[in-house]
């Protein structure tokens, strides 16, 4: 596996991928990997003779008073993570790289961002969709791998490719979850052992909307009070951000339910945000953005 840091050494690596006719897999992360992480390299190396994982922690999507200089950066153990699921090369480029001085240009998707983490993190998707459609101008993958666990960035992101025309595939994968069913995440590691026992509460609750919603309730507002309820029931300690139910393809809120549709949620423990979802109906997220 080999560890590249400038763009200059990637487009050579890139262009010797071309040459041997190896298609290349990619998965964007911003490093402190976990299982979750793994899945993904592990999908993309089975699909092609090339993966690539990034590793950047891009400022432009946190925004004031967020978590940016304290995101945990573990570079040598995610290199061992890549490494051992199947990664052939990991790209790990500066900030000024990807954000050359005086850089004014941005990718902004319209709609699909407007609410929940859009709403509660303004200017976070711009810089999530710019970030990555750098990496994809930079990279050039056949395929690209996300996970469910982020829903509505996998879609926003669909769209952008699809918008766009980048001309390649995205394939979302299923949430890697521990044992408790809690999500895995980077933000994990803040958590104490009182916060982890509480975190699951999320998970919790939106179980109990995907119930609800089974059961054929479909009055979002009701539903909404029954899954504060049961998230306190596990974590009294949390504040709820958002939790609610949207439209599988706009994210737009669902004020009266109908699969297909995503029950999702974000909450505060202390100082870190956690977010999970639950997708209902047919068609289940798999791959999105054919451009
Ligand atoms: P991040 O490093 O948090 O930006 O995530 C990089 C990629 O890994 C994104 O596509 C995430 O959706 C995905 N990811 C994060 N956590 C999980 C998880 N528990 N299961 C599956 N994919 C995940």
């Amino acid at each position: 596996m080999e560890v590249i840091r400038n763009i200059g050494d990637l487009k050579k690596w890139r262009q010797s991928c071309r040459a041997n006719g190896q298609t290349v897999g990619f998965v964007p992360t911003m490093g402190a990997l976990h299982e979750g992480h793994g899945a993904l390299i592990a999908r993309s190396a089975a699909d092609h003779p090339q993966t690539v994982v990034s590793i950047f922690v891009n400022p432009t999507q946190f925004g004031p008073g967020e978590d940016l200089a304290r995101y945990p950066r573990t570079l040598e153990a995610d290199l061992g993570l890549s490494n051992s699921h199947g990664a052939t090369m990991v790209f790990v480029p500066e900030v000024k790289d990807i954000y050359p001085p005086g850089s004014d240009s941005w990718v902004e998707v319209l709609g699909v961002g407007d609410h929940w983490c859009g709403a509660s993190r303004p200017g976070h998707f711009r810089g999530v969709s710019t970030v990555v459609a750098k990496l994809f101008l930079l990279v050039e993958p056949v395929t690209a791998y996300f996970g469910q666990k982020d829903a509505q960035q996998a879609v926003l992101l669909g769209k952008m490719v699809n918008d766009l025309r980048f001309g390649l595939t995205m394939v979302i994968c299923p949430t890697v979850r521990e044992s408790d069913g809690l999500a895995m995440s980077s933000r994990n590691r803040y958590l104490n052992d009182w916060e982890r026992g509480q975190a699951i509460g999320l998970f919790r609750a939106l179980e109990e909307g995907a119930l609800l919603v089974n059961r054929g309730e479909t009055d979002a507002k009701k539903m909404e009070r029954v899954m504060r309820a049961k998230l306190h029931e596990f974590a009294p300690q949390a504040e709820v951000d958002y939790l609610g139910f949207a439209d599988r393809v706009t994210f737009q809120p669902q004020v009266l339910v109908a699969t297909p549709c995503v029950v999702l949620g974000a909450i505060r423990l202390g100082k870190t945000r956690l977010i999970d979802n639950i997708l209902m109906g047919e068609p289940r997220m798999g791959i999105v953005g054919l451009g």
